[in-house]
C-alpha cells in the first residue's frame, strides 16, 4: 500500500473515531449487548433492531480508543439493512481480515481497518464491537470481554 493510501485510510479512522456515526441509544432495540476490552479500557454497547431476520436499525454507545470507536462506527454503517445471515458472514470476513490480514473479501469501507492486522495490540480494539454484535444476534447471554 502506498503511503498516500495509508494516510487516507488513517483519515477515515480518525474521522469516525472523533465523530462516530449511529452513536446513540436505540429506543426500540430488540437486542442490546455490552462488550469490554480490559486491555485498552474500551467499552461498547451495541443496539440492534431486528425485524424479520434483518438488521433494520443498529447503533452503539460507549467510550474507548479511536480504533474501537471507528470500528464500531463503520460496522453500524455497513450492517444497517443487512440480514442476520449476511451479518454473520461479514463478521467472519472482518475477523479474518483483522486476525490474518486476509483482504480477499469485498468489505468496502471496512477495509480501512485492515492495517490493524499489523498491530496485534490493537486487534482487540478493532474486534470488540464485532464480538458484541455477534453475541447480540446470537442471543448469547454471557458477558462479552475480549480477555
Ligand atoms: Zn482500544
Amino acid at each position: 500500500m502506498s503511503n498516500e493510501l495509508r494516510d487516507l485510510y488513517q483519515e477515515v479512522i480518525i474521522d469516525h473515531g472523533r465523530h462516530p456515526r449511529n452513536f446513540f441509544i436505540l429506543a426500540n432495540a430488540t437486542q442490546i449487548k455490552e462488550g469490554f476490552n480490559p486491555l485498552c479500557g474500551d467499552r461498547i454497547t451495541i443496539y440492534i433492531h431486528e425485524d424479520q431476520q434483518q438488521i433494520s436499525d443498529i447503533s452503539f454507545q460507549g467510550c474507548g480508543c479511536a480504533i474501537s470507536m471507528a470500528s464500531a462506527s463503520l460496522m453500524t454503517e455497513y450492517l444497517k439493512g443487512k440480514s442476520i445471515a449476511q451479518a454473520k458472514i461479514i463478521f467472519q470476513h472482518f475477523h479474518d481480515m483483522i486476525m490474518k490480514g486476509n483482504k480477499d473479501a469485498d468489505l468496502g469501507k471496512l477495509l480501512v481497518l485492515s492495517g490493524v492486522a499489523e498491530y496485534p495490540a490493537r486487534v482487540k480494539c478493532a474486534t470488540l464491537a464485532w464480538h458484541s454484535l455477534l453475541a447480540a444476534i446470537e442471543n448469547d447471554p454471557n458477558p462479552i470481554t475480549t480477555e
